[in-house]
């Protein structure tokens, strides 16, 4: 029956699932939260079509690389999981970053958020943005991410720091720390569990509410300073956080575009699944997902009451 779930998509960009090895800082980083949820790291051969537990759980390995020759980048695999159209098929090839005409245009017609409010739904973005970021969107310089692309196709809103400053957005770093840092400019800081649980109080007062962050990315890349290990310890504090604050009605999902993260010993993407990882009483509606191109549609129907999501479909 529609309006029975709530959804919460955070977009991590940049985590594969990689072997359980200690190289893997999924594996040697304490993830108290992961480890709680799964019984075991955020690994490979965790993944499986079943749930578990109470709410239950699911861990879907994905295909990001789709068919498509070479390393998944941001652009295509963005798109892919904000449309539900495989982009990189579309374009016969893996664009990174910022989308071109082509990708933006698969946005503008395919877009889940745009589809989302089409349904009725109340839909949300977390993330808060710099007035001079807001200001390039709005008078459309520069070239947004698929993820900006994707809210914006849809005509909602940018969260400010002025709404940062009261806990009702997220920076794109989790705790503040690094987005401060990048910006330049004084950006408030909270700890990964109090960004938690402001998440999931936006959460809790929409249909679907969508989060990124690229934390996780920058780390893989060894870029802005940031750590692997802040990178894992963040994301885990952030789940902490939500899922102790998770509303009943609410589903968690945590996904990627492409893997990264999970090989820290090199400094490209890597061509490993994706986690999808579900949290809620909409789990298992996602346990048996295989491709990073099936998360919009069946988001979408979730959300419609289109499939039973108490059993795999
Ligand atoms: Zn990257």
């Amino acid at each position: 029956m529609p309006g029975a779930h709530r959804l919460l998509l955070v977009f991590a960009d940049g985590v594969g699932l990689g072997a359980m090895e200690e190289r893997n800082p999924f594996v040697s980083v304490p993830t108290p939260a992961l480890r709680a949820l799964l019984g075991a790291p955020l690994v490979a051969e965790r993944a499986t079509a079943r749930t578990s537990g109470e709410p239950p759980v699911a861990l879907a390995a994905l295909d990001a690389v789709l068919g498509v020759a070479g390393l998944p980048q941001s652009g295509t695999g963005q798109t892919t999981l904000f449309t539900g159209v495989n982009a990189q098929a579309a374009l016969g090839r893996h664009v990174p970053a910022l989308p071109g005409p082509r990708l933006r245009a698969l946005i503008s017609e395919h877009g889940l958020l745009a589809r989302l409010v089409a349904d009725g739904r109340a839909v949300t973005f977390a993330n808060a943005y710099g007035a001079a970021y807001a200001e390039r969107l709005r008078s459309g310089e520069g070239r947004p991410s698929a993820t900006s692309w994707t809210v914006a196709a849809a005509g909602l809103p940018f969260r400010t720091l002025e709404d940062l400053a009261r806990g009702e957005a997220l920076p794109w770093d989790v705790t503040g720390e690094s987005f401060a840092l990048r910006a330049g400019i004084d950006v408030p800081v909270a700890t990964a569990e109090v960004a938690g649980e402001r998440l999931a109080r936006l959460a809790g007062a929409h249909d679907f509410t969508l989060y990124e962050t690229f934390l996780t990315d920058v780390a893989g890349h060894a870029r802005w300073g940031v750590t692997p290990e802040m990178a894992v310890r963040r994301l885990d504090g952030l789940l902490a956080g939500l899922l102790a604050a998770r509303a009943p009605d609410l589903t968690v999902l945590l996904t990627s575009d492409h893997g990264n993260l999970e090989e820290p010993w090199h400094r490209r993407h890597t061509t490993n699944p994706v986690p999808l990882l579900a949290v809620g009483p909409a789990a298992a509606a996602f346990a048996g997902l295989t491709r990073l191109d099936e998360v919009a549609p069946r988001a979408r129907a979730v959300l419609g009451g289109e499939v039973d999501a108490a059993a795999p479909s």
